[in-house]
């Protein structure tokens, strides 16, 4: 339905009430035209890929939000157990999780059983809404109890606001959903013949970040604490948490990385190691040698740890210079 004809039936339901006629099937009609008008199209079917024996992933080509790509930004994880399916971040809006459902179906006969949200940036838990509305309310939905509040709080609205504002309200419709169940560093959660393990690993990217181990096909589900050819949002995060992290990671002997941004592969961490040190070593030796912001700016600009990965890295360009200023301010005030 149109503008237009929303305005029409909107003034026809005025006339309506005016002459206090209103048929109840009139007025249910309406309010199912206003219910499709304020809800976002659907998002176009994105194929399922197969990465091990277990674990399934549909592939975000996008690294940002649009209102071309509607929210699409965020890979989602499918896990095939004996048990049923266990999807890991559940993508940006309820239509991203409703096409994620339209693939399921298409290749698995059995329901979805669990949700993990690595951590409470929209584009890994908006999707919720869509797998409660088709496999009820009680479905576990789990993810840090850190993560819970937030989403509770402040982050669920602003995270749902957010992602209308970029798509063009694309996403419009996708209702707050947190995730209930928390889960902490070390917990398992055995379905039949596949066990996940949690790693949590304090501040990272965020506060509450998980990681998705999954046991069986030695294969890592690491949310945004690293990312493949984009630069991650480190508002809420720790450059040092982070490398301390990667090396509690690899001592699990996990053979792939999938990030939530960008292609799975065995060198998602060395990728973005290289690129958090360039950026990070290069502010602290930059204010052991009492340089200003902007001169430290300029010397990660110049590093070939840096240097390197701009030109392919999605983001690059409009978030260095914060991203400069956040290492910046942590090299600080761990006292350099
Ligand atoms: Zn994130």
């Amino acid at each position: 339905m149109n503008r237009r004809r929303f305005l029409q039936n909107t003034a026809a339901f005025s006339a309506l009430t005016a002459v206090e006629f209103t048929p109840w099937q009139t007025i249910s009609a309406i309010a199912r035209e206003v219910e499709d008008f304020v809800r976002g199209p659907a998002v176009k079917d994105h194929p399922l890929q197969q990465l091990s024996k277990h674990v399934w992933m549909i592939y975000s080509p996008d690294g940002f939000p649009s209102p071309e790509n509607q929210g699409m930004m965020c890979n989602i994880t499918i896990v095939d157990t004996a048990k049923g399916l266990v999807v890991v971040d559940s993508g940006a809006s309820v239509q991203i999780g409703e096409m994620t459902i339209r693939q399921i179906k298409k290749k698995f006969k059995k329901p979805v059983i669990a949700i993990i949200n690595t951590h409470y940036h929209g584009d890994h838990w908006l999707g919720n809404h869509a797998f409660v509305e088709a496999y009820g309310k009680d479905l576990p939905l789990y993810s840090h109890a850190g993560t819970i509040k937030e989403v509770e709080g402040v982050q669920g609205n602003l995270w749902r606001k957010l992602m209308e504002q970029w798509t063009n309200q694309a996403t419009l419709g996708t209702q707050v959903i947190p995730p209930k169940l928390p889960l902490e560093d070390g917990a398992e959660l055995k379905f039949g013949d596949v066990t996940l393990r949690l790693h949590h690993h304090g501040i990272v990217h965020t506060p509450y970040d998980l990681n998705v181990e999954v046991l069986e096909d030695r294969v890592m589900l690491i949310g945004d604490v690293a990312m493949d050819r984009r630069i991650a949002n480190m508002d809420d995060g720790s450059y040092v948490g982070t490398l301390k992290s990667y090396e509690r990671l690899e001592k699990t002997g996990s053979k792939l990385w999938l990030p939530g941004h960008g292609k799975p592969s065995a060198d998602v961490l060395q990728w973005n190691r290289e690129l958090f040190q360039g950026i990070y070593y290069t502010c602290e030796k930059a204010i052991k040698d009492g340089l200003a912001l902007e001169e430290a700016k300029a010397l990660v600009l110049k590093d070939t740890r840096v240097a390197s990965r701009a030109k392919d890295t999605k983001g690059f360009d409009i978030n260095i210079g914060k991203y400069v200023s956040l290492a910046f301010l942590e090299a600080e005030a761990a006292g350099f």
